[in-house]
């Protein structure tokens, strides 16, 4: 009685997909997983009837049955062997498979008991350790460092390293050793990368594991003993030690510089003016706007600032001359400013600089001044052309808190300083 119990019990329970069938192979009992494998409700669509009318794969029902007419002939239980599944899904799956032939009091065989265990996982992870093992005799080209782990027993198996323009990882001997190193030498002491080492222990490493992980990856900047920077990509696969039956897990470090500096590039590429390095138009109003969102209760000041006569330069020495007019201005206009502040190219000869935080009006002027004389400086330069600067300044919350408002506001007070004669600065 308690044993049927606890045979129901666990069938209503298991992970395992389980069946039962007696000496004619019409199904007796089965687990919930297998009920589901084979397309069905509930038990009852199982108990009772047979394979050919349970599956609608014929051949795979008839394959069913000769494999268990073939176990039931030659008398002998057959243990954990691996054979490929596909689930619900149609992914492909590994089970281990054991049958064992039921026998009455009196010897005689009266049906079999069938457990499948999904172990695509482990399956995998072992067999991904031939591949794996490669490392351990030679590096790709882009690969610093690797580490082959034993997590249960919490030692560096081995390490490999070579360099890669100079650099590579430091030898490490333990894993709370190579944790440690990593931590200290992550750039970002509170990134990803950084708290992921942290808490580099066994625990976490098969909790991971168990959680149906295989790999895991991050990229992140990291200081070398050169004293150089640079990105690496780490990678963690798992695997299964074909010796100790071991968790274990290879830790690689490749340098991928290259690879996101040049990713930077074309980030900034987008953001910035080519020609002068200065922020671009949409970028330097998305800043400003950003600024405005953030700090509401402090004063900002925008200048546009417009070359006078610069038309001249262009038609008197030509447009490389004009590039290079601008390309020099621009480095000089940024020089006036804390990173902080936002300044920009929005378009020919005009840029926008937004000085954050201003304390008064007396700071806004003597800056104004500052942005003319800088100006000058460069125009002076070209001595045979008349060129000046004028800007017209926009407060805010003084003239408007909207951008919208203060680039209106600003646009016209330089429109007045080019009016009243260039060569000046105008508050809105
Ligand atoms: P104003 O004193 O009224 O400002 O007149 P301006 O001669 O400076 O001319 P304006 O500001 O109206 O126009 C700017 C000129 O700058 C127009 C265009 O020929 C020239 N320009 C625009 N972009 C570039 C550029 O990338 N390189 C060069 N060399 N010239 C440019
Ligand atoms: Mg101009």
């Amino acid at each position: 009685m308690i044993i049927n119990t606890a045979f129901q019990t666990m069938l209503d329970n298991t992970r395992d997909l389980i069946f039962v069938k007696d000496i004619n192979l019409v199904y007796v009992a089965a687990s919930r997983p297998f009920v589901q494998m084979a397309g069905k409700e509930s038990v009852q669509d199982v108990v009772g009837r047979s394979d050919m009318e349970i599956f609608a794969d014929e051949g795979l029902a008839k394959r069913y049955i000769a494999d268990d007419r073939k176990l039931l002939q030659a008398g002998e239980n057959l243990v954990d062997y691996i054979e490929p599944l596909t689930d619900e899904e149609g992914e492909a799956r590994y089970g281990s498979t054991s049958k064992y032939i039921l026998k009455d009091e009196q010897g005689q065989t009266i049906g079999i008991l069938g457990i499948t265990r999904d172990i695509t996982r482990d399956y995998v992870t072992r067999q991904r350790y031939q591949q794996e093992l490669k490392y351990l005799f030679k590096l790709p080209a882009d690969t610093m460092a690797v580490s082959y782990i034993d997590v249960d027993s919490w030692r560096i198996i081995t390490q490999r390293k070579q360099l890669i323009q100079g650099a590579t990882l430091q030898s490490c001997f333990t894993v709370e050793e190579l944790s440690k190193t990593a931590v200290d030498s992550i750039v970002e002491k509170d990134g990803d990368a950084a708290q992921f080492y942290r808490n580099f222990t066994q625990q976490a490493l098969q909790e991971i594991y168990a959680s149906g992980r295989s790999t895991l990856n991050f990229h992140y900047q990291r200081y070398f003993s050169d004293g150089t920077i640079r990105w690496v990509r780490n990678e963690i696969r798992f695997l299964t030690d074909a010796d100790s039956g071991h968790l274990c897990a290879m830790l690689s470090a490749k340098d991928i510089d290259e690879k996101k500096q040049e990713e930077q590039r074309l980030v900034e590429a987008a953001m910035l003016d080519k020609m002068t390095g200065l922020l671009n138009r949409a970028t330097t109003m998305e800043n400003i706007q950003q600024i405005l969102d953030e700090d509401t209760e402090k004063t900002h000041v925008l200048y546009m600032i417009d070359i006078d006569n610069f038309k001249s330069l262009n038609d008197t020495l030509g447009h490389q001359k004009g590039d290079e007019f601008l390309t020099a201005l621009a480095a000089e206009l940024k020089g006036c400013f804390r990173e902080s502040d936002v300044v920009g190219r929005i378009g020919g000869d005009e840029f926008f600089a937004f000085m954050r935080n201003v304390s008064g009006y007396a700071v806004m002027e003597r800056k104004a001044q500052e942005l003319l004389n800088v100006i000058n400086r460069v125009c002076v330069r070209y001595p045979n052309i008349q060129m000046s600067g004028s800007i017209g300044i926009g407060v805010y919350p003084e003239n408007g808190i909207s951008l919208e408002t203060l680039y209106e506001q600003a646009d016209m007070a330089l429109y007045e300083a080019k009016r009243k004669g260039k060569n000046q600065y105008v508050f809105a």
